[in-house]
């Protein structure tokens, strides 16, 4: 393979999009998808378990990628073209100007552009549909029928989960506030308010599923009228 035996220079993530560069130039383009995961195992290298898509050896671990969306070698031009068709990214320094300028000018539902990753980048499913939860949006609502204040309480929400989500490994949509324990303590089912559910937490009627840009996204239609 083109990277084989070669170091590991830098990564970079950008949006959903990772980019492995090796230090002959070439970059490992990964996205993770909803199957893909790293796993973390010793040296020496165990055998591989299922269908290892890459592996990274030091002399201290061994990481092995498994079931990404996309896993492939790149070269600079290829990584730029990736790039170029991603809208601002909380997490890299995107600004909820540029975002708000791409979601104000569509006619499409909020709950549509959220996933569109050319409006912005790296926001996934579950961060959709939590978010929009907490402040009580209805998906439906058409970009450019939001006003800038409900926007900038969208991108306060969404780019405080994110981080949330960088520091714990974990997608969390709760506040250790309001879960009265540390996030680090919750277990799996306290940590999301509304995704996978099928009672609302604040009215406890039925949490509804609808299709929209492709994906399940849950809502409490009384909550979020
Ligand atoms: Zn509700």
């Amino acid at each position: 393979m083109k990277v084989d035996r070669q170091v590991l220079a830098n990564v970079v993530a950008a949006g959903k999009h990772l980019f492995y560069q090796f230090e002959n130039d070439l970059f490992v383009h990964v996205h993770l998808g909803r199957y893909g995961s790293f796993r973390l195992g010793p040296v020496p290298s165990p055998p591989a378990r299922g269908l290892v898509r890459m592996r990274i050896v030091n002399d201290k671990a061994t990481l092995d990628l498994n079931g990404p969306t996309q896993c492939r070698v790149i070269d600079t031009v290829d990584r730029d073209q990736v790039l170029a068709r991603l809208g601002p990214d909380p997490l890299a320094g995107g600004l909820a100007a540029d975002v708000w300028q791409n979601v104000a000018s569509s006619k499409q539902p909020i709950g549509a552009l959220l996933l569109d990753q050319v409006v912005i980048a790296g926001i996934g499913n579950i961060f959709r549909a939590e978010a929009l939860f907490e402040i009580g949006m209805n998906p439906e609502t058409r970009g450019c029928d939001l006003d800038r204040k409900s926007f900038d309480r969208l991108w306060r929400v969404l780019v405080r989960m994110l981080r949330t989500g960088v520091k714990h490994d974990q997608i969390i949509a709760v506040t250790a506030k309001e879960a009265g324990k540390p996030l680090e303590k919750l277990d799996k089912h306290q940590r999301l308010r509304i995704y996978g559910k099928t009672t609302c937490m604040r009215c406890a009627g039925p949490v509804a599923v609808v299709k929209m840009a492709a994906r399940k996204l849950y809502v409490c239609h009384h909550c979020q009228a």
